[in-house]
């Protein structure tokens, strides 16, 4: 289709590389305080920005505002001090950010990448016939061609094609998703007039001149939906790490919905040395009981990235 020119994954895409030197974020949502999942992330992504001698930005990703936590945000900003990171520049709070998320599905419309959706969440149901591959349904594209006369437009979606969008990441090694089997056209622009978890975080990691995505692996099925929104809009894309996820005695990721504990800042350390060690570092026995200056020396100094393992150890990788 020549509309999708712009963002062809058969065609050989243009790479752009970031003309800055390495630039790496976290970005938590605040729908809840940090847990050790999150901590595993937070100390990933620090550790690999400052082993490059990179930057090490904070997004705080409130684009949902009804999945937002009233004091969750400042919480969050908390307990990262408590447990001593550092990082460059203000945060960048994506509740702020909706004109630049408006400008770029503007870009997308004017070029015919984005479409208008009329489909309600039950339509889609009665309709799909694939699974999509994180839940959920893949969209039939119902709308593609426009909306039935008389119906009015929900939301905006994104034309996706049928060709392997793959990349190669530094932890998981050679992932490849056809964004038209498992996905199908996504939402950019949500019924209720949000924008879409992916917009956002395409749009800022360019906006932020990210370099490299260090995250956890519950992420990855999310990463060729924005590999494909960069192609579309001209973006650079960065490098992906996928770490390990961690999970609870019942094998189940850590999250707020299957209520994680809360990291406490009076455990920093011991919680530190057990985020390192479930990223693979060779933690001394003793580490997790020294002050936080002494943890981070040492992680500064004996970080391995290549020591990452694929997946988590055991079942219950929260013990700390
Ligand atoms: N805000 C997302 C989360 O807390 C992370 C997004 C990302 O790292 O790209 O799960």
């Amino acid at each position: 289709m020549d509309s999708l020119a712009g963002c062809h994954p058969g065609a050989v895409p243009i790479i752009r590389m970031h003309e800055t030197r390495y630039r790496g974020r976290f970005a938590p949502s605040p729908t809840g305080p940090l847990h050790f999942g999150s901590l595993v992330a937070a100390v990933g992504s620090y550790l690999d920005a400052r082993a490059h001698g990179g930057e090490w930005l904070l997004r705080m990703e409130d684009v949902d505002t009804p999945r937002n936590v009233p004091g969750a945000a400042a919480d969050i900003l908390k307990t990262l001090e408590a447990f001593g990171f550092e990082w460059d520049g203000p945060v960048l709070w994506q509740s702020r950010r909706t004109d630049a998320y408006a400008a770029a599905l503007d870009k997308l419309k004017a070029g015919d990448l984005a479409y208008g959706c009329a489909c309600s969440r039950r339509e889609i149901s009665d309709s799909a016939t694939r699974p999509a591959i994180d839940g959920g349904l893949a969209y039939p594209g119902t709308c593609r061609d426009g909306v039935a006369h008389g119906r009015s437009v929900r939301s905006w979606r994104l034309r996706v094609g049928g060709e392997e969008v793959a990349f190669s990441d530094r932890v998981q090694g050679r992932q490849a998703q056809s964004l038209e089997r498992d996905v199908g056209d996504f939402v950019l622009l949500r019924a209720d007039g949000l924008y879409a978890y992916q917009l956002a975080v395409a749009v800022d990691d360019e906006f932020q001149g990210i370099s490299d995505v260090v995250r956890g692996a519950d992420l990855i099925a999310s990463t060729p939906r924005q590999i494909w929104l960069q192609r579309c809009l001209g973006y650079a894309t960065p490098q992906y790490a996928h770490l390990p996820v961690a999970t609870n005695s019942a094998g189940e990721k850590l999250s707020k919905q299957t209520r994680a504990p809360a990291l406490r800042p009076d455990q920093a350390g011991r919680a530190l040395a057990s985020a390192l060690a479930f990223l693979g570092q060779a933690v001394p026995p003793d580490l997790g009981g020294a002050g936080l200056r002494e943890i981070w020396d040492w992680a500064f100094l004996h970080w391995s990235f290549a020591a990452i393992p694929r997946h988590a150890a055991g079942r219950d990788t929260l013990a700390c």
